[in-house]
């Protein structure tokens, strides 16, 4: 059985556009993962922490075999393989950052995952890579993704050319 997953993909530090291609690549490439599509990328003003280099950030649906929590432990073990290091420090730069957004239809909530990503609905960055590849698509318990962006502040996130 197989699963439709949206995957948000970011990063800030060091050349980033050619990371994203690379891990989107490597994900493609892991048994059980299959990239359907990827948005444009974004550049778009750092979030929380704001004395950081600009984010690029992305999305990508993908097809997949993987159970949810096996999906997270690939999606963090990527971001390792790229560099990742976690100081403690949420929110601060990083070279590559890969949430799941949603898993199918499922919502879960547990210490380790939480799917839908709470934070979706508040974030241009998600919100307008989503819209390219999945604008119709309900996010359970979120709404419709037009929608969502339709009702948020998009100012400062820009397509890269
Ligand atoms: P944010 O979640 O606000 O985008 P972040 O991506 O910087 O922040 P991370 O440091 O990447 O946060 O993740 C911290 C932990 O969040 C991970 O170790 C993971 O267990 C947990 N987590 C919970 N739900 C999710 C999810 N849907 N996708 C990715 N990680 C998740
Ligand atoms: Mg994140
Ligand atoms: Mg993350």
């Amino acid at each position: 059985m197989s699963v439709r997953a949206l995957i948000g993909l970011g990063g800030n530090l060091g050349d980033v556009r050619e990371r994203l291609d690379a891990a989107i690549a490597a994900l493609d490439a892991l048994p059980g993962i299959a990239v359907l599509a990827r948005s444009r990328l974004y550049r778009t003003p750092p979030w929380g922490q704001t004395a950081q280099p600009d984010f690029v950030n992305g999305a990508i649906a993908i097809e997949t075999t993987l159970p949810a929590r096996d999906l997270l432990e690939a999606l963090l073990a990527t971001e390792r393989a790229f560099g990742r290091i976690r100081d403690g420090e949420r929110w601060g730069p990083r070279t590559l950052d890969l949430d799941l957004l949603t898993y199918g239809d499922e919502l879960i909530d547990d210490e380790r995952l939480t799917v839908p990503h709470p934070r979706i609905a508040e974030r241009a960055f998600v919100l307008l890579p989503l819209a390219d590849i999945a604008a119709d698509a309900v996010l359970p318990g979120m709404g419709r993704v037009r929608d969502l962006l339709g009702a948020i502040d998009t100012h400062g996130c820009t397509p890269l050319s």
